[in-house]
């Protein structure tokens, strides 16, 4: 899944959709909603970039992941969303978690920035007892005392979720990271523990994004980023035939 972290404009969102879906992504980002830590910075353009999100599916056949951040506008993002993301700060946003429960729609649900797994599991069996069994968990970093990245990736949380449940369990390089240089060596790291996706910001020119640029790649180091990832998936694919192989000698 890549795309900027805001819907900003028809050319911006449209030019990044072409190229991350001729670089093989699957799935298109891109808030419409923005849960701003400031109030003072651009809140995303509301129902005007998710009707950006729609031209940008109708253009490359990608789906559509945007945030809801309020239990009114969950019938409006699921008009034009193919799945619905729950960000950090709404994850016990527990009236949200039903709403979303109860909408036909795959949720993407982000780990509270101080949430433990278990409470990230507690959300997302809100969000299943409300009718929704499609829910794709997000490790996105959270909050310790370390400074050199915005939040802390916990790669660890990948192989626990995956014990713990059935769901598919993806990683956010970007916001773990916070800076453009790491994210895609976390991006390789959740390809090693066997994440099922990641989630990308890219943007066409990083350094005049209205959100996240600091964090956002260029179109170039997207594509050299999904280049690297090919070794490791490859890798990945062979230790785990090896392990069946493994698996069957022992039976
Ligand atoms: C986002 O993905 O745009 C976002 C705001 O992320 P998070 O909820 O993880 O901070
Ligand atoms: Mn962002």
């Amino acid at each position: 899944m890549a795309g900027p972290c805001s819907v900003e404009s028809e050319k911006q969102l449209l030019d990044t959709a072409e190229f991350v879906a001729n670089t093989g992504a699957r799935v298109l980002r891109g808030g419409a909603f923005k849960p701003r830590s400031s109030p003072y910075s651009f809140q995303g353009l509301g129902i005007e970039g998710l009707k950006l999100l729609r031209k940008a599916r109708e253009a490359t056949g990608l789906a559509i992941v945007t945030e809801v951040m309020a239990e009114a506008d969950v019938d409006l993002v699921a008009e034009y969303a193919d799945i619905m993301q729950v960000g950090s700060r709404s994850m016990e946003n527990f009236s949200l978690l039903e709403a979303v429960g109860r909408c036909p729609r795959p949720v993407l649900l982000k780990r509270g920035m101080t949430a433990t797994l278990e409470e990230l599991m507690q959300s997302a069996q809100v969000i299943a007892m409300s009718g929704n069994p499609d829910i794709i968990l997000c490790e996105r970093g959270i909050r310790t005392f370390e400074t050199a990245t915005r939040n802390t990736l916990d790669i660890a949380a990948v192989p626990v979720l995956k014990t713990v449940s059935r769901l598919p369990v993806i990683v956010d390089p970007s916001h773990a990271a916070g800076v453009r240089d790491l994210v895609p060596v976390l991006a390789r790291a959740a390809a090693a523990v066997d994440a099922d996706g990641v989630i990308v910001e890219v943007h066409p020119s990083p350094d005049q994004a209205w959100s996240d640029g600091d964090q956002s790649l260029t179109f170039g180091e997207f594509r050299s980023m999904m280049k690297d990832l090919q070794g490791y998936l490859a890798l990945r694919e062979e230790a785990q035939e090896r392990q069946l192989l493994n698996v069957g000698d022992a039976a």
